[in-house]
């Protein structure tokens, strides 16, 4: 099942919960009370916290729905926003875990492949949409780069888990641009003030449950900036995969649902292309973590 979050554009000022169908988004709350199926959350947030009860609700809704359904509307009649807008806590990231990225950025900062998982965090004001600008920060940076990764989105409370049980705590997939000011990220040595000036970190278009997605070792990755393909690479190529950072990331540490944890880049960012390359006003960059979807956005002129 594809869950997004959007706008109506006759009316947007409450985002909703939608089922993405074809060329259509279908209102979860106003289909379960049409269907009669009972009473669901209208937020991404509610509806996973709801859990499993909410999951099977959703799935019955998930068919073919006649396009002139009340509840139902073209894709091109809403606007699709960060499938968690606002984020309860911090979004935990991986650096470092494509063994070619650590390569190059090797070759920029020197060090060794990490031997455990290098954690950092992204504030919930990094948050930005699909189709939103990437704000340009003039007088910050102007070395901002890209990271295409695929992000994991928690489903269930839980801590200490083992990395044989830990797909079992994944809601579902989506994909994120860990955009980063790589003199920030030097400059300050710790990472959190480079990866968190407000909206550099876009995320969506939309949610693949975890049904979908039977083994997250095994979708492509792909980044484009104007139309030139930058980064292009597998998630099989992870130092340490999905599982193993949940089981690390929640080894004494209470994982709630709704968390998302952004699982690393592999290599073709700008740093690490000689000469480097940095985003510029006006370019589009467009990341991709097959099949769950593409993220699109234009870097503001200002
Ligand atoms: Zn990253």
């Amino acid at each position: 099942m594809r869950l997004a979050t959007y706008l109506e554009r006759t009316a947007p000022a409450e985002p909703h919960l939608g089922i993405v169908l074809g060329g259509y988004v279908v209102n979860v709350r106003a289909a379960a009370r049409e269907l009669r199926l009972g009473e669901m959350p209208d937020d991404m947030l509610g509806f996973i916290e709801a859990g499993q009860g909410a999951l099977e609700i959703a799935r019955e809704i998930d068919a073919p729905i006649a396009a002139d359904a009340t509840h139902t509307l073209p894709l091109a009649d809403v606007r699709l926003i960060a499938p968690i807008p606002n984020p309860r806590r911090n979004l935990v990231c991986i650096g470092l875990n494509y063994g070619e990225h650590v390569a190059e950025s090797q070759s920029v900062v020197g060090g060794d492949a990490p031997k455990f998982p290098v954690f950092f965090t992204k504030p919930p004001s990094t948050v930005i949409g699909p189709d939103d600008e990437i704000p340009w920060h003039a007088h910050v940076s102007t070395a901002i780069d890209w990271e295409v990764e695929l992000a994991v989105i928690i489903g269930r409370q839980g801590g200490d888990i083992a990395e044989a049980d830990a797909l079992e705590y994944v809601f579902g997939y989506t994909v994120a641009n860990d955009v980063t000011a790589r003199d920030l990220q030097g400059r300050h040595q710790q990472w959190y003030k480079g990866k968190g000036l407000d909206g550099f970190c876009p995320l969506g278009p939309s949610v693949l449950t975890a049904d979908e997605v039977p083994d997250p070792q095994q979708l492509e990755l792909r980044l484009s900036v104007n139309g030139v393909e930058k980064q292009s690479s597998n998630t099989r190529f992870m130092i340490f995969p999905v599982a193993r950072l949940i089981a690390e990331w929640s080894a004494g540490m209470t994982l709630f649902p709704g968390d998302v944890l952004l699982t690393g880049t592999p290599s073709g960012v700008g740093i690490g292309r000689k000469p480097p390359e940095f985003l510029k006003p006006g370019d589009v960059v467009e990341a991709e973590v097959s099949p769950i979807g593409v993220l699109r956005n234009r870097v503001a002129t200002g």
